[in-house]
C-alpha cells in the first residue's frame, strides 16, 4: 500500500533502514544472547540526529512529529525490538519535559537530549503500582526549596543507561491521585540509585531496572507542570506514545514475515519451494494484510496526533493492542512456516517472538488499552 510519504520522510526513513541495516543487525544476535545493551551504538543514534527528530526546532531539534518517530521506530525494529525500545523511551522520557515543560528545563535539558548527550527515562510503575498506576507510594515531600524524593521504581527502561529521568511521585498522598506530580531527576544525584540489570524473555537489548530513591533531593525548579498534575501528564504522555508501541510492534512484525517470506521461497520440500503449498502461502498472504492492517492504524493514528487532535487515547490504544497482537500473532506464524529452523536461534525469528510480546505489556497492558477503547466509545456515545 502506498503512505504518501513526503520526500523529506522517505529520506529519513531510508537512513533509518540503512543504520538498522548496517549498524544493527550485525550485533543484534549477539546483543540478546548476551543480554548486552548499546551504550555506543545508542550514543551513534544522537550522532546522526536520530534524537532531535521530535525535538522543537527552538531547542535544537528538528521539530518532526510521530509519524516520523514511528517512520525511525519501525525500521529499528524491524531489524531489532530491543535497540529500538531503548529509542523510543528516549521519546517517552522527553515527551513530558516538551509539552509541560518550563522554559528553564526545555533549554537546560532538551539540546543535550537532541545531541544524545543525555538519554531520558520516565519511571511509573512500581511494585503494587502497574496497571493502577495512580497506587504509586513514591513521595516527594516539600521541604526548603524543593522535595524529598523516598520510593523505588520498577521495570524502567534505559535503566542505569539514562542521564535523565522523569518520575511520578505524590507530594501528598492523602491526596490520591491530586498528589501525583511529575519530577525530571538526573544520574548521579545523592541517593539516587539502581536496582540490578532485569534478565527478560525479550528484547534482551534494552535495559532495565530498578530506580532507588533514597530522600534525594529535587530542587523546586525540576517540577514538571503544578502539584497533583503529574498522574494527567503521565496519561497524556501515554496517549502520545502508545502510537510507537504499535510501530516497534509492527516492524518487528514486518521483520518476521520478511525472513519467513524468504525462507519459504528457498525452502524445498516434496521437490519445490514449501511456499508452492497453499498451506504456506495462505498463511503468509493472512500475514501480510494482518500487518498492513496494523500499519494503516499506526500511521493514522500518528497522523491524528499530529495534527493535534485533542482526544487521541482511542486512535493510539487502538493501534497500540492491535499492532502488537499482530506482532504476538506473526511472529509466531513466522516460526510456523520455518518449522523447526524457525525455531532455532540460528534465524531471527524466535528472537523476534519474543521480543514482540512486550509490546502487548508496557505502556499499559492490552486489556487497559480496549478499557480505554470503550471508555472513550461510551463517552462519544453521550456527546
Ligand atoms: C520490559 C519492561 C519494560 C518496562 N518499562 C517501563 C518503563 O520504562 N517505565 C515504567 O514506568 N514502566 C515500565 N514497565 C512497566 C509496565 O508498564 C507494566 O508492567 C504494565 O503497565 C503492567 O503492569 P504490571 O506488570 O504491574 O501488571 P498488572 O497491572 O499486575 O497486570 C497483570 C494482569 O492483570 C490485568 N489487569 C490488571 N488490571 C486490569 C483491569 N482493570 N482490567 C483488566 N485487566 C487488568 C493486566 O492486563 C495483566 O494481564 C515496563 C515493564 C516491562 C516488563
Amino acid at each position: 500500500m502506498k503512505y504518501f510519504w513526503s520526500h523529506e520522510q522517505e529520506v529519513l526513513q531510508k537512513a533509518a533502514r540503512r543504520f538498522a541495516e548496517e549498524r544493527i543487525k550485525p550485533l543484534r544476535a549477539a546483543l540478546d544472547e548476551n543480554d548486552e545493551c548499546p551504550v555506543d551504538l545508542i550514543k551513534e543514534m544522537g550522532r546522526l540526529d536520530f534524537m532531535r527528530i521530535f525535538i522543537p526546532k527552538e531547542y535544537d531539534g528538528m521539530g518532526m512529529g510521530v509519524t516520523e518517530l514511528c517512520l525511525v521506530q519501525e525500521e529499528f525494529s524491524r531489524v531489532c525490538g530491543g535497540v529500538s525500545c531503548a529509542y523510543s523511551v528516549n521519546a517517552l522520557g522527553s515527551y513530558p519535559i516538551v509539552k509541560w515543560g518550563t522554559e528553564e528545563q526545555k533549554k537546560k535539558y532538551l539540546p543535550k537530549i537532541a545531541s544524545g548527550e543525555y538519554l531520558a527515562a520516565f519511571a511509573l510503575t512500581e511494585a503494587e503500582a502497574g496497571s493502577d498506576a495512580s497506587a504509586i507510594k513514591t513521595t516527594a515531600i516539600p521541604c526548603d526549596g524543593g522535595y524529598r524524593l523516598n520510593g523505588t521504581k520498577i521495570f524502567i527502561t534505559n535503566g542505569s543507561i539514562a542521564d535523565v529521568y522523569v518520575v511520578l511521585a505524590s507530594v501528598n498522598p492523602k491526596k490520591g491521585i491530586r498528589g501525583i506530580t511529575a519530577f525530571i531527576v538526573e544520574k548521579g544525584w545523592q541517593g539516587f540509585h539502581f536496582g540490578e540489570k532485569e534478565r527478560k524473555m525479550g528484547i534482551r537489548a534494552t535495559h532495565t531496572c530498578d530506580l532507588l530513591f533514597d530522600d534525594v533531593f529535587v530542587p523546586e525548579e525540576n517540577r514538571i507542570g503544578a502539584p497533583g498534575r503529574g498522574f494527567l501528564i503521565a496519561m497524556d504522555n501515554f496517549d502520545h506514545s502508545r502510537t510507537g508501541v504499535g510501530a516497534q510492534a509492527l516492524g518487528i512484525a514486518q521483520g518476521a514475515f520478511e525472513e519467513s517470506l524468504h525462507y519459504a521461497t528457498k525452502r524445498i520440500q516434496f521437490g519445490q519451494p514449501i511456499f508452492a503449498q497453499q498451506a504456506v502461502k495462505f498463511m503468509l498472504a493472512d500475514m501480510a494484510t494482518q500487518i498492513e492492517a496494523a500499519r494503516s492504524l499506526v500511521y493514522n493514528s500518528a497522523a491524528t496526533v499530529d495534527a493535534g487532535e485533542k482526544r487521541i487515547g482511542k486512535c493510539s490504544a487502538m493501534a497500540k493492542y492491535f499492532a502488537s497482537d499482530v506482532a504476538v500473532k506473526v511472529t509466531m506464524d513466522a516460526i510456523q512456516v520455518m518449522g523447526g529452523y524457525g525455531y532455532m536461534k540460528d534465524y531471527p525469528v524466535e528472537k523476534m517472538c519474543r521480543d514482540a510480546k512486550i509490546t502487548q505489556i508496557y505502556e499499559g497492558t492490552n486489556q487497559i488499552q480496549r478499557i480505554v477503547v470503550a471508555q472513550e466509545l461510551v463517552r462519544e456515545l453521550s456527546k
